[in-house]
């Protein structure tokens, strides 16, 4: 039975996406009511299509940098294309989607007066010289970089965020998501799980740019999209910026090698030019998470791949469209 005291319209924008797509499906199953906002630009219907027969799963195509007036009653802002192959199609466009999507979501957060949260980046720290991260650090970012339509709009969208906190007391969550990945990535998507996982399915060499000492803390969807809803559902006085990722931190050359021991593939690794301004180290410091939400990951990165690899194998096999 729905408790309708408890149940509510929550609009959740990039919701046909990889993170999206997973939260409505939490949300819807959770008992409330979901809008998923999508332009499809790296999102697929595929990812929503198991949810279409719920009456409570509304699907809206529709691209944040326009107004958009609907009655709901909390905002998960997603809306963004993640993948920097993705990100830097488009540069100008992403930074719009950042900061003019912020704007417009944080406009009718503030006409309705309902909490608003944004899926901020760890890209935010850029390529940082503290180890690991803390939510204090301010970060190292190139703002005139390829990767800076990104990383200076999430960074813009934050301050927004926090400007209309300030100056309207709108009640404000922001996450700084770390590396996650698992089953609907995009088997295109551009980055390095689902680029290893199914190259290594494929009998491809895998490519590790540069000589792969880079390091990145790979976080599985459901301890993300948990800990989402966990901050979406904390007091009020606690908006965070606050840190969401799982702290083991290996290397890129290691990720390589765990994807051809948990593939059983023959495919061997090859070495490609490093992109510009790639950060060499990234870890969450997640102790503020884990004291205000009591949270932290419960999966661990080779479990996490097991499951992604079976995803991307029914790619392969042609199961999956
Ligand atoms: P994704 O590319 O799979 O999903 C993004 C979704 O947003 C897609 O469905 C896309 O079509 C949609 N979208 C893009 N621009 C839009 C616009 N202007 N209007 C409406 N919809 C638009 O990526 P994801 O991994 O699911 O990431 C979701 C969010 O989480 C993004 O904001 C991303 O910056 C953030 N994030 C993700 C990670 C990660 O590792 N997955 C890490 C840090 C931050
Ligand atoms: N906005 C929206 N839906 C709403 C309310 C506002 O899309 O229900 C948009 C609106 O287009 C505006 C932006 O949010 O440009 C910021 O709104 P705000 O009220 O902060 O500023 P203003 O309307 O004064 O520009
Ligand atoms: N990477 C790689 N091979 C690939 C894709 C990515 O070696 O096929 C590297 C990339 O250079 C970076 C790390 O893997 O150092 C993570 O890249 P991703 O694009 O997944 O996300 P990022 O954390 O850089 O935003």
């Amino acid at each position: 039975m729905r408790n309708y005291n408890s149940v509510k319209r929550i609009l959740v924008t990039g919701g046909a996406g990889f993170l999206g797509s997973h939260l409505c499906e939490r949300l819807l199953n959770e008992g409330h009511e979901v809008i998923c906002l999508d332009n499809f630009y790296t999102g697929r219907k595929e990812n929503i299509a198991h949810l279409r027969d719920n009456p409570y799963f509304e699907i809206l195509r529709h691209d944040i940098c326009f107004p958009l007036y609907v009655e709901v009653d909390q905002i998960y802002n997603l809306a963004c294309p993640a993948s920097p192959i993705h990100y830097q199609f488009d540069p100008v466009q992403t930074t719009k989607t950042s900061v003019i999507g912020a704007i417009n979501m944080l406009g009718l957060a503030k006409r309705l007066k309902i909490k608003v949260l944004q899926a901020s980046t760890s890209e935010v720290y850029g390529d940082p010289r503290v180890h690991p991260q803390p939510e204090t650090y301010w970060g190292n970012v190139n703002p005139i970089g390829f990767r800076a339509c990104y990383d200076e709009g999430k960074r813009c969208a934050e301050t927004l965020f926090f400007d209309y906190h300030r100056q309207h007391n709108l009640r404000i969550k922001v996450a700084r998501i770390f590396n996650t990945s698992g089953p609907r990535m995009h088997p295109n998507d551009g980055r390095v799980v689902s680029n290893f996982i199914m190259q290594a399915l494929r009998g491809e060499d895998l490519t590790v740019y540069g000589d792969g000492s880079q390091t990145r803390s790979f976080c599985y969807v459901d301890d993300l999209i948990d800990g989402l809803v966990k901050l979406m559902n904390s007091p009020d006085d606690f908006t965070g910026p606050v840190n969401l990722g799982n702290p083991a931190e290996f290397s890129i050359l290691e990720l390589a090698e765990k994807v051809i021991e948990l593939t059983g593939s023959k495919s061997k690794i090859t070495f490609k030019e490093l992109p510009a301004d790639d950060p060499r180290q990234r870890q969450p410091d997640i102790r503020l998470a884990k004291e205000k939400l009591g949270w932290e990951p419960t999966v661990s990165m080779e479990e996490g791949l097991k499951k992604t690899i079976e995803y991307f194998r029914s790619f392969v096999e042609g199961d999956r469209k």
